[in-house]
């Protein structure tokens, strides 16, 4: 019989400091107890992967007493945070000043979320000697140096792998153990499936893990978190399709995103609502009335990089709801919602492409029609 796998959830900011004799500093990116389970591994000269999201770092907030998010009132998507100090739906663009205490707890801990990689090597070298050779895989791109990496890690020649969303290739081909050292920024990254994502993310890494899984988080108690640990993967999946259902995200609806990349702040916010305004009218004079509610338009709002190499970025979602097709009934949801979304009858392309065609963007915008984000 395999041995089963140990899976655990940690909170590294509120675990006991007794035992290890060590004092921890605060904004340690990994806990006493998850250094101790590495200590443990390398010493019965166990393989280790230690996961770190790259994507989303410090771009919400949260509260470390109480693990409250803000979110958008329209939309519940966490709420990004800006420079000076100002909380921005990137769906709608509502907004608001960032609170000076936590709305939940009334605690004064609110803080941008996330860590770094390198971080998490310096922790190690400073905690455990003599620490075995370890390596970084940060590359988005699949190349040689990477692949012996995976090579060097598959037989056991470097017994630590630390790594971004790298590690999830298939190349990785399994660790005894597997660390989660930062995953909820992804979490709160603010779009429609951020959840899911992370679902999906851990679903690999355990997979990957062999004895054990160690997730570190300030919010142990979400639930992707709880159905991960107790093995309830359709009931995620099941929660999930019905907050889609209710707020109205794929697979039940299309969206089509609308970019507007502009070198210039203020005309480009002009041309973005004025194409919003342009959307309105359209719908409203090409489409009959009956079938006018299929369009929900969301926005201008600023996109989740704004600026960035001197030009600007907004966003406009058009959700398109189906007017006659229904989502597919596919039983194997561990693929992604997304995977259920059905393609479209010849009435209700025409229909769509109308809009887009009559709108007659410009050079400065993009479209992107099921796009892979909304930020
Ligand atoms: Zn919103
Ligand atoms: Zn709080």
């Amino acid at each position: 019989m395999p041995q089963s796998l140990n899976i655990k959830i940690i909170n590294p900011r509120i675990e006991p400091q007794k035992g290890s004799g060590r004092k921890k500093p605060p904004f340690q990116a990994l806990g006493l107890e998850t250094l101790s389970v590495i200590e443990q591994a390398i010493k019965k000269n166990k393989k280790i992967a230690i996961f770190i999201n790259r994507r989303g770092l410090a771009t919400s907030i949260i509260c470390q007493e109480c693990g409250f998010v803000p979110k958008c009132p329209n939309c519940d998507i966490p709420l990004g945070f800006h420079l000076p100090a100002i909380l921005i739906c990137h769906h709608c663009g509502y907004q608001a000043p960032m609170p000076n205490t936590c709305p939940a707890c009334q605690g004064y801990r609110l803080k941008p979320l996330g860590i770094g990689m390198q971080r998490i090597g310096e922790e190690l070298k400073e905690f455990i000697s003599p620490l075995p050779q370890y390596a970084l895989l940060e590359g988005q791109m699949l190349d040689n140096k990477e692949l012996k990496i995976f090579d060097k890690f598959n037989q056991g020649k470097i017994k630590i792998l630390i790594g971004t969303e790298a590690l999830l290739r298939p190349q990785l081909e399994s660790a005894d153990v597997v660390i989660v050292a930062s995953i909820d920024p992804l979490i709160f990254l603010p779009d429609y499936n951020s959840e899911e994502r992370v679902f999906l993310y851990l679903l690999r890494l355990k997979k990957i893990a062999k004895e054990k899984l160690i997730i570190q988080t300030l919010i142990p108690e979400n639930k992707i978190f709880q159905y991960l640990v107790n093995q309830e993967e359709k009931k995620f999946f099941e929660q999930e399709k019905k907050w889609r259902q209710n707020y109205l995200w794929p697979p039940f609806v299309q969206l089509i995103k609308l970019t507007l990349i502009h070198p210039d702040e203020k005309k480009g916010e002009k041309e973005a609502l004025d194409i919003r305004d342009k959307i309105d009218q359209v719908i409203l004079k090409t489409i009959p009335k009956n079938l006018q509610g299929s369009f929900i338009i969301l926005g201008p709002a600023p996109a989740f990089i704004f600026k960035e190499k001197k030009v600007y970025r907004w966003n406009i979602l058009i959700k398109y709801k189906y007017i006659t097709s229904k989502i597919l009934q596919n039983t194997n949801s561990l693929s992604g919602l997304n995977s259920l979304m059905p393609l479209l009858t010849k009435e209700e392309l025409d229909l769509r492409n109308k809009v887009l065609k009559t709108i007659s963007l410009n050079k400065y915008w993009r479209v992107d029609v099921d796009p892979k984000d909304t930020l």
